[in-house]
Formats: structure tokens, sequence, C-alpha cells
């Protein structure tokens, strides 16, 4: 019996708002056994290339991803875009437009921790952002972290940086029409990331199922370093309600940063079909 192959469709790099290059995240996802790997960076498709190289050297293969921020009714919603044409001009075109408004809800989140006590916070986010154009929630996460008001960055976001905390602003990001969009013009397959994250109740989790699937939606994530094993569970009967093909993905974003390494992913619960199923 051959091994079935390792899938990791979700991880960061430098390029966003993770804290290895896209060559050593390859190297780490080939060193730990991960077959098919693609790179997912927020709102940004810049470290496609490196990767790919990175990929062909390692032997492994290699998908051109991106995750794009939606706003959708009151919450974020994360897109992941898999096997896009990184140079589709509506792709590009509507990642910077998601991107530009990033700089002054960063100055924003500042002022909010400085009215809080926690002064300097822009410059020390910035610090951390290798793209001073994608200057994210994570990278003022590390600056908490650094400064001591936090232990460990994925403690942060329980006291800071969401909805009602200090260093929270809401910021209009795509729409989900738009993202799925781009990411079919580009010839991809969109993908809704760590669905159980959402703040939503059931008639809400319903509905933007329901939404997604309307606008052509490709597949959820049903296992992602997001869920419990419930979730997992729980997100496989919506994919099989709803007719959406399954993902997986780690969403790592560094060593000692993420809840799972790189190609860390238990198999699907039964009778899913993988968002793979008609790649060649
Ligand atoms: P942003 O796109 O600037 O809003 O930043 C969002 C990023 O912050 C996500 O991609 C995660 O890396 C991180 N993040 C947000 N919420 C959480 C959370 N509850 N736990 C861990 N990381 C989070
Ligand atoms: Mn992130
Ligand atoms: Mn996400
Ligand atoms: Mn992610």
């Amino acid at each position: 019996m051959t091994a079935q192959p390792r899938y990791d469709l979700h991880c960061h790099s430098t390029v966003s708002d993770g804290t290895l290059t896209p060559t050593a995240l390859v190297e780490r996802a080939a060193s730990r056994g991960v077959d098919v790997l693609a790179l997912t960076d927020h709102d940004e498709i810049a470290g496609l290339a490196e990767a790919r190289r990175a990929a062909d050297v390692a032997g492994i293969e290699f998908v051109d991803g991106t995750e794009l921020s939606v706003s959708w009714r009151d919450i974020t919603l994360h897109i992941v875009g898999l096997r896009i044409d990184p140079h589709s001009p509506a792709l590009v075109e509507g990642m910077r437009q998601i991107r530009s408004g990033r700089l002054d809800r960063a100055r924003l989140m500042a002022e909010s921790l400085a009215r809080a006590g926690i002064p300097g916070a822009f410059e020390g986010a910035a610090r951390f952002a290798a793209n001073v154009e994608l200057l994210s929630r994570t990278h003022f996460a590390r600056f908490l972290v650094e400064g001591g008001h936090v232990k460990e960055v994925r403690e942060v976001f329980k006291r800071y940086l969401t909805p009602g905390k200090p260093g929270y602003v809401e910021h209009a990001w795509a729409s989900l029409a738009d993202a799925t969009g781009w990411i079919h013009g580009a010839g991809g397959q969109a993908v809704l990331a760590h669905p159980g994250r959402y703040k939503v109740n059931r008639s809400g989790m319903q509905a933007l199922l329901t939404e997604f699937k309307e606008r052509g939606g490709d597949a959820i994530e049903v296992l992602t370093s997001s869920h419990t094993h419930a979730q997992s569970e729980e997100y496989a009967s919506y994919a099989l309600r709803y007719g959406f093909l399954a993902s997986c993905g780690s969403d790592y974003h560094g060593p000692g940063e993420s809840w799972m390494d790189l190609g860390d992913l238990p198999p699907f619960p039964p009778g899913l079909h993988p968002v793979w199923r008609d790649w060649r």
C-alpha cells in the first residue's frame, strides 16, 4: 500500500505575518514530510515565486495561494485562494486595494493601545514586519509580547486586538463577492478559512455557507489548527450538507507561535471530497 500524500494548504511567510522566509518555510515543510504545500500569505502573492523555487529544490509539490481578508456583515472572514494565477490583473489589483487600508488602520490601533497605557506600538509593530504594507495584528501581538504585556502571541487575542479590547479597530476589507470573484477570475478555488473561528451563531453560519455557496465558493477548511476535534466533525457535516469540498491547512505562522506545526493534520472525517479531488 502506498502512503497518502500529505497536504498542508494554508501557511504564512515573512511576506505577511509569518516569521519564516518562503524558502525556510518550504524547507521546514519538506523536512516534516509535507508532500503538497500551499503558501497563503494574507492579501499578497509576493512570496510565491521564491517558495516555488524552494519547493522544486526540496522535491515537493507547490500550490500558489493567498488568504484574502473579507468583511461580511459585522465580522471579518478569510477566504483562501488555491491554485491561483499570481499574475491575474484583477486579483493583483484587488489585493492592492485590501492592503491599502492597513497603514491607516495600524496608526489607529496604536492610538487605541496608547490610550490603554501602551505607547509606541506603531513603531514597535513595524519592527516585526518585513513588509510595512502588511502590518497586521500579528505584528502588534509580537510587540505586546516583547513588552511583557502578554506571555505568548496566541494569548494576546484574548486581551487585546479583538472587538471590545484595546487595540481593535474596525476595518472594511473586500466583499465576499469580490474576493470569491477575484480568486475564480485567477483560475483558483475559493476556500472558506477556519470557519469555526467566526463569532456567528448557527443561523449566521448557515447564512454564510449559503451565500458562499451561491457565490460559487468551492471548499471549506474542515481541518485547521483553529478547530477542536468536535469542530472538525461539525464542519465536515456542513461540507457534506452544502456540497463543499474539504480543505486542510495548519495556518502555520512560525516556530513557537502556532498551535500546530506544518503538516500536522489528522485524516479527514469519512465521506468528504478533498479540495484536490480534481487536481492533476
Ligand atoms: P489582521 O489581518 O491584521 O486583522 O490580522 C489577523 C491575524 O491575526 C490572523 O491572520 C492571525 O494570524 C492573527 N489572529 C487573529 N485572531 C487570532 C486569534 N484569535 N488567535 C490567534 N491568532 C489570531
Ligand atoms: Mn495571520
Ligand atoms: Mn486566517
Ligand atoms: Mn492564515
